[in-house]
């Protein structure tokens, strides 16, 4: 039997949503210290969808808000170059969940109050929304049971010829 995989250690932190109204959403992010005391920032933004942050729907702005939440809680930066299959600005670790993570928390999102989700529910969801393992090398995602590291990073037998 395999052991489930282990969750990185993670700060408790809570992802605070503000609406303006007028289109203007704004998140941050409320990280806990060891000596109780918290420290909030804006919510990093990976213009993977959208240029906004958005939720209440299921959409570009939703789909944004979804990968830079999970991006952040998981200490996890978009691939700045091509590998493998891989476009600008994918973070293969998440690709397959990402969207899901969407339709549970982002779209059912109320428009008008503000709202938090914390990091122990995302923890939770986790657990049964497993990452994609990826090669340790390129971070393409594959699988492992063939072998490291994975095909892309493979030494090429044609180079030098
Ligand atoms: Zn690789």
């Amino acid at each position: 039997m395999s052991e489930p995989r282990a969750m990185p250690q993670v700060q408790k932190k809570t992802y605070m949503g503000f609406s303006d109204g007028v289109g203007h959403d704004r998140i941050a992010v409320r990280t806990e210290n060891p000596d109780g005391t918290f420290v909030t920032q804006p919510l990093t933004h990976y213009a993977k969808h959208s240029s906004e942050f958005s939720w209440s729907y299921a959409g570009s702005g939703p789909a944004c808000t979804a990968f830079c939440i999970l991006a952040d809680f998981l200490q996890l930066v978009p691939l700045t170059k091509r590998a493998g299959m891989y476009g600008k600005g994918e973070i293969p670790e998440i690709a397959c969940i990402y969207q899901d993570f969407k339709f549970d928390f982002i779209a059912p999102l109320p428009m008008g109050p503000n709202w938090e989700i914390t990091s122990a529910q995302i923890a939770k969801w986790l657990l049964v929304h497993p990452l994609q393992t990826v090669c340790p090398n390129c971070r393409a995602d594959f699988d492992p049971t063939l072998g490291e590291p994975c095909w892309w990073c493979l030494p090429d037998p044609n180079e030098g010829e």
